[in-house]
């Protein structure tokens, strides 16, 4: 959405107007709109081992059906408005290539309006490419440029979370929904690359749920309770609803592009990573814990 009215500069905090060419703010601090269609509200650039291949290879596995379950866990969980009331405004803290914001936005009944932001420029290029009708940013997640009390639905997977400042940018009654991954997430990934849970380089912490013995080939998704990870989010949120979602794809096709979207490869050797694209996985079990916390 070219004239998304939320932004805010990322210098003064002035109200951003965006235009075909840019965005600025009346203090007159300007930034430009990126061929792509992006804006970058990133004041320093951010290094980040997140590369366009790994988002490339999630986009991927999103075309490949890889992460159904989980978005229509997602939408179901997104309150629908009445005929009268207006779009909701729903933002993605962490948006990496866009498909499931994208995603979400399609399958809602009504349409929302949806705001999409990564600290990774890559991911935000390729979101934008693929979905221009959406807005896309590049801005720190820790301080998003986003106007106060503007989003009814903040959605922020297998990301970093500010709640203080997701709590600002929701509207009275919104919802925060925080995707974590669960202690069988890439269950078998992790056995063949030999990587423990505890040394996952990912930024997310792994909830230690006991093993299950079952598999479950359909997709299962059933309450639970709160993580203790959660505790952090109390001060500014009212916890709502908790849901484990566990599911297994088949490897074959999806593996090559699991390995190179996973961070759990990032500091494998490149020979046990070729082992594991070519051992004789049958399937990848997803795990996946939904918490929905609330303003009010
Ligand atoms: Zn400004």
């Amino acid at each position: 959405m070219l004239h998304y009215p939320h932004l805010l500069c990322p210098v003064c905090s002035g109200h951003l107007t965006p235009t075909a060419k840019n965005a600025f703010c009346p203090r007159g601090h300007s930034f430009d709109r990126a061929r792509q269609g992006y804006l970058n509200l990133q004041l320093a650039p951010t290094k980040t081992q997140y590369t366009k291949t790994l988002y490339q290879a999630r986009q991927h596995l999103f075309r490949n059906g890889v992460f159904d379950p989980l978005l229509s866990s997602l939408d179901s969980l997104i309150p629908r408005r009445d005929g009268n009331a207006k779009s909701p405004t729903i933002l993605d803290a962490g948006c990496g290539d866009g498909s499931l914001l994208a995603a979400l936005t399609r399958e809602h009944n009504l349409a929302p309006i949806g705001l999409g932001i990564d600290i990774c420029k890559d991911a935000v290029k390729i979101a934008s490419q693929a979905y221009p009708h959406l807005t896309w940013c590049v801005a720190d997640l820790a301080n998003p440029p986003v106007a106060d009390s503007t989003q009814d639905i903040i959605i922020n997977i297998l990301a970093p979370a500010n709640y203080a400042a997701f709590r600002r940018l929701l509207t009275p009654g919104g919802i925060l929904v925080k995707v974590m991954p669960g202690s069988d997430h890439f269950k078998e990934i992790r056995l063949s690359l030999q990587t423990p849970a505890k040394d996952s380089a990912s930024s997310q912490e792994y909830i230690d749920f006991p093993e299950s013995s079952e598999t479950f080939y359909q997709p299962h998704f059933r309450p639970a309770e709160p993580p203790p990870t959660i505790a952090h989010a109390q001060p500014h949120f009212t916890f709502l609803d908790a849901y484990r979602l566990t599911y297994d794809v088949s490897a074959a096709h999806n593996i090559e592009h699991f390995i190179q979207m996973t961070p759990l490869a990032w500091h494998t050797l490149p020979e046990k990573k070729e082992a594991a694209v070519n051992g004789n996985l049958q399937k990848i079990r997803l795990d996946y814990y939904i918490v929905i916390l609330t303003s009010q």
